[in-house]
């Protein structure tokens, strides 16, 4: 679905990025960044398995001289792997280099560009490499525009399937104008099923409307928590909050996230769960979100 995107005439797109899917919510603290971070991996889970499977038929190339076939099921493997980078666009609050466990500054290119900081096979660029960790955040509109525009335009990617953008919370003028500037093929928002969370989720699905990004449905982020001790389930933010709003907007509900421990603990050491336990339940429910963009 994400094909269906078409581009405003004013939007340019990023150079070497074929699809720019945007992660947003309505206010901040429901779990956006998480789920940016783990939707990315979660794409690429099935390009780890090829990564290995290519390997393999590397090595046994060199063992039997098989050049041809080799050749043959390198180039397919190839032409079926994604290739997944992460922009972080909360200039405020960027919260990926930790999430990703990367810090230091982009290097840059020949051409002048920033080349992206990598781990876990994702290239990443953030504010955050770019500022020092305690150095408060206090821009004015036109700064802040123009830290987006770098970070949108001066970033050397290299080859992108899907650049997965981490979006400030809110519906504000950053927002709009990342929408306006480069061509989306859709958004997902981030809510928890509390009302008030909800609201700022209804604000956001119809500020992209407004300017023709789809919306590929709602990821309803800390919607049960379930006891390590007794495993009784509690609804702490309500249940089914989100499948509501999806109905009322009309979207999907492309997951439901539940409130973990897991989740929050592997988040602060940098290793999220997708790959850190990627047999979790919580690491299957981001790759069925991942499965359903
Ligand atoms: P946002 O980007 O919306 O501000 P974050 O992704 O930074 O939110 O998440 C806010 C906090 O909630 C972080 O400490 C994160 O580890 C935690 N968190 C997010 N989702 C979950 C979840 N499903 N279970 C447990 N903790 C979560």
């Amino acid at each position: 679905r994400a094909h269906m995107a078409r581009g405003l005439p004013k939007q340019k797109p990023i150079a070497g990025v074929k699809e720019v899917i945007v992660v947003a919510s309505g206010k901040g603290g429901v779990g956006k960044s998480t789920t940016a971070v783990n939707l990315a991996l979660g794409l690429t889970a099935n390009d780890q398995v090829m990564k290995n499977h290519l390997q393999f038929s590397i090595l046994i190339k060199r063992l039997l001289q098989f050049i041809f076939m080799s050749f043959i099921s390198s180039v397919f493997m190839l032409s079926q792997s994604k290739q997944v980078g992460i922009l972080d666009a909360d200039v405020y609050g960027p919260s990926v280099p930790k999430l990703m466990n990367l810090r230091g500054n982009p290097e840059l290119t020949d051409n002048n560009l920033m080349r992206p900081l990598t781990n876990f096979g994702i290239p990443c660029m953030s504010m955050g490499f770019l500022v020092e960790d305690t150095a408060p955040i206090v821009w004015r509109g036109l700064m802040v525009m123009s830290a987006i525009e770098k970070l949108l335009r001066q970033v050397d990617w290299g080859l992108l399937d899907y650049l997965i953008v981490d979006m400030p919370p809110g519906t504000g003028d950053v927002q709009l104008s990342i929408t306006q500037n480069i061509p989306i093929a859709g958004a997902v928002i981030v809510s928890t099923p509390q009302d008030i969370a909800l609201l700022d989720a209804r604000r956001g699905a119809e500020m992209f409307r407004k300017v023709n990004v789809p919306v590929l449905g709602l990821v309803q982020n800390m919607s049960v928590f379930q006891c390590p001790q007794c495993n009784h389930q509690t609804h702490i933010f309500g249940s089914d909050g989100a499948r509501e709003l999806a109905r009322t907007l009309g979207v999907e509900v492309l997951g439901d996230i539940p409130l973990h421990l897991n989740i929050r603990e592997k988040s602060d050491k940098g290793q999220p769960v997708v790959v850190s336990s990627p047999d979790s339940p919580e690491a299957e429910a981001y790759r069925r979100v991942a499965s359903a963009v």
